[in-house]
């Protein structure tokens, strides 16, 4: 029986397909449980403090003793998460994984002034029909220039790429950018990819033609992955990211057993409730009102496109 494929599409799924289409499959159509790592934790812990320090800090306020006790109040709300406790980590561990933490959170302070940003949008969920195709992600920032051109933020957590990668990193971004472009009617002038870690700062100046070719890869991309659904084709590609895939046990590339992968029915049915309705083409509002700090909204208004529908806003990817 042909697989069913995933209702949307985002930058994520993307890159994933691309590096290995039977990890997409586990991932995205299976819905097999992929546990979440230090580094993922870690990372979900910085963005949770950056998007504290701009919901609850007015620009002047946003400074580093601030965004020091934003990591102390969520890292008290992580260590009962069970994704964090699913870690293990011991005493030792874990002192070095909030110390980390923190050295990224100060990092930001080495590359940008927060209290010079004029975030529109914080964790915001942007989804659209792109030829057809649901594509959907969460901008970790939006900013609005004085010149009310739009700059769309993401944050890093691990190292930056090499200069031969950079290109192939900037992809999600990109992808970003087409969405504010078919929501807004706005195409951003920038994106960033803010690396915490060194520090460093990648940016690139999305156009007309570079966004169509985003356009044109992600529909070839949701076109393969249709394929790979009919034909119940998703072929292994071993790679040096096999070494963090936790679908090993799965992977006939791996010496793993497909067949323990394949009770397709009882993971649909666990997975059914867990998924987003679908709002249709294009109906809600492009920026929800909320996602805006409060003294960027007018009236409960959007800023940027004097609208005032709301829709709420989702989970990271
Ligand atoms: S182990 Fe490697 S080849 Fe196998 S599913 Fe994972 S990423 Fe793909």
């Amino acid at each position: 029986m042909p697989f069913d494929p995933p209702r949307s599409l985002s930058p994520s799924k993307i890159t994933a397909f691309r590096d290995c289409a039977l990890s997409f499959r586990f991932s995205a159509i299976d819905h097999l449980p992929d546990p979440p790592t230090a580094w993922t934790v870690k990372g979900t812990l910085v963005h949770s403090v950056l998007e504290r320090l701009f919901w609850h800090h007015e620009p002047g306020s946003r400074t580093i003793e601030a965004a020091r006790a934003e990591l102390e109040h969520a890292w008290g709300l992580l260590r009962s998460d069970d994704e964090y406790r699913g870690l293990g980590l011991d005493d030792t561990e874990a002192r070095a994984f909030v110390l980390d933490a923190s050295v990224l959170v100060e990092n930001y302070f080495r590359i940008e002034d927060p209290n010079a940003v004029r975030a529109v949008g914080i964790e915001l969920m942007v989804e659209a029909y792109v030829d057809g195709v649901r594509l959907r992600g969460i901008i970790d920032r939006l900013d609005l220039t004085d010149n009310g051109d739009l700059i769309v933020i993401d944050y890093k957590t691990g190292r930056a790429p090499s200069a031969a990668y950079e290109a192939t990193k900037m992809n999600g971004v990109h992808l970003y950018a087409l969405l504010c472009q078919e929501r807004l009617g706005r195409r951003p002038i920038q994106v960033r990819l803010l690396h915490l870690r060194e520090p460093a700062v990648i940016t690139a100046h999305p156009t007309d033609q570079t966004l169509r070719g985003h356009r044109r890869k992600a529909v070839a991309v949701w076109t393969a992955i249709e394929r790979a659904c009919a034909d119940e084709d998703f072929r292994p590609r071993v790679s040096p990211l096999c070494r963090f895939c936790a679908f090993r046990p799965y992977c006939p590339a791996q010496g793993g057993d497909l067949g323990l992968a394949v009770n397709r029915e009882a993971i649909r049915a666990a997975s059914q409730d867990a998924r987003l309705p679908d709002p249709g083409p294009n109906r809600a509002n492009p920026i929800p009102a909320q996602a805006l700090p409060a003294d960027r909204r007018i009236n409960g208004t959007n800023e940027i496109d004097g609208t005032n529908a709301v829709q709420p806003l989702g989970g990271r990817e």
